[in-house]
């Protein structure tokens, strides 16, 4: 099952892939959710796709590109998986990169000159990876989630409390042992969330459980975890793993929601001081283009539009109508493409990092797309060419 990290390191690796004249395949699959068909899905593409006027060569390289997909989905797929998505180019630059998620996927199979990623970022940037605590009065357990799987799992049980009342101990000696069990019990707890969270410098924490051992234990945490903590969820019975996973990755992906908000408040605010953020899609584009871009926030319902990119440097055109030369080198070769994952891929190619939101009116107004800058684009010198709405170049 796919992993953080791994995912983080397909996605950098598929962004900085270079064209060539065999399309690349983007291949989700929703493997999971009710009523979800994916080999009719995959066999109705690939016949859409086939019948399009290929050159005999590129044909050849996309039959075996579907070739290759069909035989990893009916050898390898595992029987947690509820989505995949597969990479795969044959003949020139081969290329095949399959992933399984323990999360359903939107199924969608592109075609193109490069890989479509923005689904890739929407997976990381919404369910990325949190250690849960689960406490009850006689055990803890410790799960680690990734891309919403849990992956690890751990159970400490309190010390064994045997009590010799009588004739040893008296009443009040066994009740203090048994705060000092207890107390015992919490710095275990805590010192294995240290150390736990120290090994794992992106990953966030939550507590669950009975809601009486969630108030004392976020009381008593450090504050190296506490700086970690997403939130303490209430669990009612019964606390089956099953329970903890789903009640807990709908608080996390609920607070990495409230995280995207606070994001785009902050690029709004940033941009009405005039310091160093940019609005919209075109000035995104030319953000993103020359580096200038820190994070790149899209919202998940906007239809960000199509826009032509230049097949040799990478300079995009935005609008519907077709440029016929690049603006910035001249080139008569300009492939339309579409914005959403173009910015995607051009922003996972260099160090811009995305965040994506699910649902924002105000970034929609303007677009549905906008980025906190690094540097403004004059300090660069590039400031002879602008991009204008409509397509129209502007020297
Ligand atoms: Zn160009």
């Amino acid at each position: 099952m796919m992993k953080l990290q791994s995912l983080d390191q397909h996605i950098k690796r598929l962004a900085k892939l270079d064209g060539t004249k065999v399309p690349i395949i983007s291949c989700y699959l929703d493997l999971g959710s009710e009523g979800a068909d994916w080999q009719t899905t995959l066999m109705q593409r690939e016949k859409e796709i086939l019948s399009s006027p290929w050159p005999t060569a590129t044909k050849s390289g996309i039959v075996s590109a579907f070739n290759s997909i069909k035989r990893w989905l009916n050898s390898e797929l595992e029987p947690s998986s509820r989505g995949s998505a597969i990479f795969a180019r044959a003949r020139e630059g081969d290329v095949f990169i399959p992933m399984q998620f323990g999360v359903p996927l939107p199924s969608d199979i592109a075609i193109d000159s490069v890989p479509h990623l923005y689904q890739l970022v929407r997976v990381k940037d919404s369910l990325h990876e949190y250690i849960v605590l689960y406490s009850d009065s006689k055990s803890a357990r410790i799960y680690e989630v990734n891309l919403g799987k849990i992956s690890e799992h751990m159970i400490i049980n309190r010390p064994d409390l045997r009590p010799r009342i009588g004739r040893e101990w008296t009443k009040l000696h066994y009740s203090r042992q048994r705060r000092e069990r207890g107390r015992q019990f919490l710095k275990q707890k805590i010192d294995i969330l240290n150390s736990l969270i120290s090994e794992r410098p992106d990953c966030d924490l939550i507590l669950a459980g009975d809601s009486t051992y969630l108030t004392r234990l976020t009381r008593e945490l450090p504050r190296k975890v506490a700086d970690r903590l997403v939130d303490a969820v209430a669990i009612s019975k019964p606390h089956s793993t099953e329970r903890i996973l789903q009640e807990t990755l709908a608080a996390y992906v609920k607070a990495e929601e409230e995280e995207s908000l606070d994001t785009v408040d902050r690029l709004f605010l940033t941009h009405q001081r005039g310091d160093l953020a940019t609005i919209g899609v075109p000035e995104s584009l030319q953000a993103v283009f020359h580096g200038q871009a820190d994070i790149l926030v899209l919202c998940h319902t906007s239809d960000l539009g199509k826009a032509h990119s230049c097949s040799k440097c990478g300079w995009i055109a935005y609008g519907e109508q077709n440029p016929e030369v690049c603006a910035n080198c001249g080139n008569t070769s300009l492939i339309k493409r579409d914005v959403r994952q173009e910015l995607t891929r051009m922003a996972r190619s260099t160090q811009c990092e995305i965040e994506t939101v699910a649902s924002s009116e105000r970034l929609a107004q303007v677009g549905g797309a906008g980025c906190l800058l690094r540097f403004r684009h004059e300090t660069l010198g590039h400031d002879n060419y602008q991009l204008k709405k409509g397509n129209q170049y502007v020297q």
